[in-house]
């Protein structure tokens, strides 16, 4: 038999877990993204490596799959985990809610421990202040891009490919069957040809499978999360309630996200974040971190979930966060294609497993899985070697020396978070944008500085006030005034 090739949509987590699930059953993978790597959710979320508290009570599908996944992620991709552990503070007197974690958690397979209040005031003060009861599980912080490197070098390895830059508008069909997709890159339309078609555009999967013909049951949900910069908590703080909106601290590098909120939103594309909602997130935490009202934001940004709809969950905080697999011959009549919705970033091999064993048995391969057991992110020292050339990205360190291949900003700040430091990019970004012209050979990359400002912008505009909050004004005027973008 000829070797397979299968077209994944979408180089987010779960298409780049889909794509490395079947190029080591021996199938092609070719995953073809419209932006870059990570562009999408998966590049903008909470960090959270779940131990499933947080589903213990409301979704127990997903706890259990979570606390399960967590202690395969500890074997495949250590270098992109870190073990801080996690707290559920408990600040009501809701008694009954906190047998039910507790029930829940032990038949999720969760480690929990109760930490002594004396204990608890001593190690971690500020997320202690209003504790009645403190437990301890094994949620740790989940490094997104760190992750997708990895998935993307594994994919390679095992003969498969992403395409950046390639924005599926089709399916190019084989009477019933796909056999491929039409994809537009820049000015030209190409046909990538293949066997069979996953559609793993995560928030977008609705979007995209209309183009191909095909109804998707996803229900994009948008959250917005807030960034402090320094890291005031040593470990994940839960408030021990019923999933809601402001109910997690998430440490992450030098900083804390506080997040988040959970809004229907049908478009699937993330919209900027909003004042009042950053004012609402900071006093909902406060509730259980009251010390965080005197916290320095640093930037809010946004993240739309593609969880899978259910019209009877009565909102998205009642949707699972479980997945699905819809196999579009058995729904739509079109053999081969496929869609993936809904699940964790924790979750994502998990989800490439199972999407990899639909897609197989239709091509008729049958080598198993191998995810389980491969190392995707090996264990690595922690921290950036001080760079030997001149320093373009004060914040993160980053180095003129490391900034090579095909220039690109938003690339830079997946690779080596060129940009997400402190100054938010007010500093690098035109040093960036000169180095990326430099190795192109072509002129400043102006549009790409403009894109990468007004992104920072959007997240910045949302917390900054006072003279900061003149001032950006300020200078946003100027700019349109002498038009170089707003
Ligand atoms: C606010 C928020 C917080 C979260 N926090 C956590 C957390 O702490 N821990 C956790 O485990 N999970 C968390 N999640 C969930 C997790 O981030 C998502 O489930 C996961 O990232 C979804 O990945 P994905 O690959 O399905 O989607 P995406 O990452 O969005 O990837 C889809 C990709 O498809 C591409 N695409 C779209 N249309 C096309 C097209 N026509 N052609 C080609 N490509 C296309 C997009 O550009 C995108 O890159 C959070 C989600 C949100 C919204």
């Amino acid at each position: 038999m000829t070797r397979r090739r299968v077209v994944v949509i979408g180089a987010g987590a779960t298409g780049l877990g889909v794509g490395v699930d079947l190029a080591t059953r021996g199938i092609e993978a070719v995953v073809v993204e419209r932006h870059a790597v990570g562009a999408g959710t998966s590049g903008r979320f909470h960090g959270l490596a779940h131990s499933g508290g947080r589903y213990a009570v409301t979704d127990p599908l997903a706890a259990a799959e979570c606390a399960r996944e967590l202690a395969v992620l500890r074997q495949i991709a250590p270098g992109a985990l870190e073990a801080t552990g996690g707290w559920f503070v408990r600040t009501s007197d809701d008694d009954a809610f906190e047998q039910a974690w507790l029930r829940g958690t032990a038949s999720a397979g969760i480690e929990v421990r109760e930490v002594p209040l004396d204990v608890a005031r001593a190690q971690v003060p500020a997320a202690a202040a209003r504790a009645r009861r403190v437990f301890w599980v094994p949620d740790g912080v989940l490094e997104g891009f760190e992750l997708l490197r990895g998935l993307v070098r594994t994919l390679r390895r095992f003969g498969g490919d992403v395409l950046e830059g390639s924005e599926v508008i089709g399916l190019v069909r084989d009477g019933a069957r796909a056999a491929g997709v039409v994809v537009r890159q820049g000015d030209r339309e190409v046909v990538v040809g293949a066997d069979a078609v996953v559609n793993a555009a995560g928030p977008l999967s609705g979007v995209v499978g209309r183009r191909l013909g095909a109804e998707v049951p996803v229900a994009p949900s948008f959250g917005t999360m807030l960034i402090f910069a320094d890291r005031r908590l040593p470990l994940v703080v839960n408030h021990l309630e019923r999933p809601s909106d402001g109910d997690i601290f998430v440490p992450h590098g030098e900083t804390v996200i506080l997040g988040t909120t959970d809004v229907p939103h049908e478009d699937g594309e993330a919209l900027p974040p909003s004042r009042q909602e950053v004012a609402r997130l900071v006093e909902l935490g406060a509730r259980f971190v009251p010390e965080v009202r005197t916290w320095r934001p640093m930037r809010a940004f946004t993240g739309v979930r593609p969880l899978v709809a259910d019209p009877g969950a009565g909102g998205p905080r009642g949707l699972s966060r479980s997945h699905t697999i819809v196999d579009h011959g058995a729904r739509d009549g079109i053999a081969g294609l496929f869609a993936i919705i809904g699940g964790k970033w924790t979750t994502y091999r998990l989800m490439g497993e199972q999407t990899g064993d639909a897609v197989a048995s239709y091509l008729e391969v049958t080598a198993p899985s191998a995810t389980r057991s491969l190392v995707v992110v090996p264990a690595r020292v922690r921290g950036r070697a001080p760079t030997s050339s001149e320093t373009l990205c004060t914040c993160e360190g980053v180095g003129r020396d490391e900034l090579v291949g095909e220039g690109s900003l938003d690339r830079w700040r997946v690779e080596h978070w060129a940009t997400m430091g402190p100054c938010q990019g007010t500093f690098c970004a035109h040093r960036l944008a000169a180095r990326a012209a430099e190795l192109t050979g072509g002129a400043l990359e102006s549009e790409a500085l403009d894109a990468l400002r007004a992104e920072r912008a959007r997240g910045v505009d949302a917390v900054a006030y006072g003279a900061q909050a003149r001032l950006r004004a300020l200078a946003s005027e100027q700019r349109r005034w002498w038009g170089w973008g707003s």
